[in-house]
């Protein structure tokens, strides 16, 4: 079908579904793509609708990368044509109607006056910021129920009970509680499947010569999607990234597709290799399957009965399949926990006081750090950078460079396709950053250009030298680095995980921190960060 087709059909389709009136209005975000929502199931298709909007803010309050913003349009059209299919009424408005006032807000107060709507349905949605607009709605614009989402594996009340009491909150524990709940890698002694929790020693080999990874599989845009591409570069030109290479699955049936691609060609590898990063690499043996579960199109199940079924069959190791399942019932649920449990005011936060502003060569790939180049260069061609290297590379770099936890944070939830604030918060200004005062790690992730070099072959061939401190052609990571710890010493002074490094910079002259502080800040003013104390961002 061409486009032009797709796109009469598109609306033809969805006009000829468009409810007049409407007694309970489910308002469906573009990330609750799951048909088996009981949300959804719940409804009655004669008396009431769903409401899909798609709105501008949406793609500009952050600038949102062009595959993002139209990975999000396209799975949102090709899920309202499903509902459609299975008799529900849709009442879609399109980013390019000429009555469509670009906000949710905007749009739902629009749809309840048109439909004469009774009851508004919201299921808590993943921003604190739209939960407040739902909270609005109830209080001032009809009945609003706001109904939990069942698509995760712990709701944020579990998560809450869990956390009750503790001092500090470590994944780990997190982890092993939920896997025995859920019975996942469990022995019928009730102990790990492997006879250990957790095999992330094994989980960071580095590659000794490049890889020989397998393809990935990449969906090709369908005529709706090629549509949905034209109307972003039209509607939106200003916004970053690239298009040409566009390829993710916008529909369940392409989500599962990549799922069995992972399983079947990538899982054995994953555990071995899944911190390190190569040139040239973008996804190495990683799943790529966080957009699709993010927006509901996978349930978090549907990726780990596969991998454990690899596993009963040997086709995957445990190191490769426990480390899979930690990421999805361990790190994922345990960020959205994180995420409701430390409410609106978690985004503000900058414990280590960093003010710097984000340097241009994170919306442009240029730069001389070979590292740096590489995994914003494919962020910018995929919307797309594994763990690691959003991390140690991206992420480590704003953090000893004294970047401003919120200047990263929103260029992280612009920039990536899985992007949505309450997995992207927690893991950059928590994870990475440092910056809510030791809720998701129990230490900074800090490291010089020395983990960088052991990890990848990124320091071949750049122009800095990974075993300079300072002085010409040090790397400048290596710099930040001992800064950081220079200028946090303090800070980082009562924590027991920190003595070892620490007893380093305590035996540093007066001299050479000296020497690390005037270079550091030439580095900074020579990127464009300005001063890390005095609120430059
Ligand atoms: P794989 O390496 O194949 O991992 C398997 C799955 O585990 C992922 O699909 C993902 O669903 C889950 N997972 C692994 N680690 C995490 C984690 N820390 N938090 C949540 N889920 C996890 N993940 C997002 O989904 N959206 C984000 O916006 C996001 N931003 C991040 C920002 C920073 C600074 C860091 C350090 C991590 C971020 N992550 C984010 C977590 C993780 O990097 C990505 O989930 C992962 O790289 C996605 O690629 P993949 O599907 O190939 O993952
Ligand atoms: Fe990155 Fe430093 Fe290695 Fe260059 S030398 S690639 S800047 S870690």
């Amino acid at each position: 079908m061409s486009a032009a087709k797709a796109q009469g059909a598109f609306t033809k389709v969805i006009g000829a579904a468009a409810p007049t009136s409407a007694e309970r209005l489910l308002v469906l975000f573009g990330d609750q793509l799951d048909e088996r929502s009981p949300a959804l199931t719940e409804l009655n298709p004669d008396r009431d609708a769903v409401l899909m909007v798609e709105v501008r803010d949406e793609s500009t309050h952050v600038p949102s990368h062009r595959q993002r913003t139209v990975l999000f349009l396209a799975a949102m059209r090709h899920f309202a044509l499903t509902l459609v299919e299975r008799g529900m009424r849709v009442r879609y408005v399109a980013i390019d109607d000429p009555e469509n006032t670009h906000s949710f807000d905007g749009e739902v107060r629009r749809a309840v006056k048109a439909l004469g709507v009774k009851k508004l349905i919201v299921q808590r949605p993943g921003e604190h910021r739209v939960m407040a607009m739902a909270a609005a709605w109830k209080k001032s614009l009809v009945e609003t129920e706001i109904v939990e989402d069942q698509h995760f594996l712990c709701s944020p009340k579990r998560f809450r009970e869990w956390a009750d009491g503790k001092k500090s909150l470590v994944m780990e524990m997190f982890y092993r509680s939920e896997r025995k709940r859920l019975g996942v890698l469990m022995d019928d002694d009730a102990k790990p499947v492997g006879g250990s929790w957790n095999f992330d020693k094994e989980n960071r080999r580095s590659f000794k010569k490049a890889p020989s990874a397998p393809a990935v599989h990449r969906a090709k845009p369908d005529a709706i999607t090629k549509e949905v591409i034209a109307t972003v570069e039209r509607e939106m030109p200003d916004l970053p990234g690239r298009l040409s290479s566009f390829g993710w699955g916008v529909t369940r049936d392409e989500a599962k597709r990549s799922l069995g691609d992972f399983v079947e060609h990538r899982l054995r590898f994953f555990g071995d290799h899944q911190d390190a990063m190569w040139t040239g690499e973008p996804f190495l043996y990683h799943s790529l399957l966080s957009p699709y579960v993010n927006l509901h199109l996978l349930s978090p199940m549907e990726m780990v009965e596969p991998a454990l079924e690899a596993l009963d069959e040997g086709r995957a190791p445990i190191n490769a399949v426990e480390g899979f399942v930690r990421q999805i019932i361990g790190w994922r649920e345990f960020i959205r926990g994180v995420y409701w449990l430390e409410g609106p005011g978690y985004g503000e936060r900058n414990s280590l006081g960093q003010h710097g502003r984000l340097p241009e060569f994170y919306w442009t790939g240029e730069t001389e750090m070979r590292c740096v180049r590489e995994s914003v260069g494919q962020v910018l061609e995929h919307g797309y950078g594994h763990h690691i290297q959003r991390l140690m590379v991206t992420g480590n770099f704003a953090l000893i460079s004294g970047v401003h936890p919120r200047a990263i944070s929103d260029w992280y939830l612009g920039m990536y396709v899985d992007a949505i604030d309450w997995v992207t918060l927690p893991n950059t200004l928590g994870m990475a950053m440092h910056a809510d005062g030791g809720v998701v790690g129990t230490k900074p992730y800090a490291a010089s250009g020395k983990y960088i070099q052991k990890m990848s072959n990124y320091c071949k061939g750049c122009r800095y030298d990974p075993d300079k401190r300072t002085g010409e052609g040090a790397c400048p990571f290596n710099t930040f680095y001992w800064e950081f710890l220079v200028r946090n010493e303090k800070m980082f002074g009562a924590n027991r995980r920190m003595s070892l490094i620490l007893s380093h910079v305590k035996k540093m002259t007066r001299q050479e921190k000296v020497e690390l502080t005037v270079s550091a800040g030439k580095l900074r003013e020579g990127f464009g960060i300005g001063d890390v104390s005095k609120g430059t961002a």
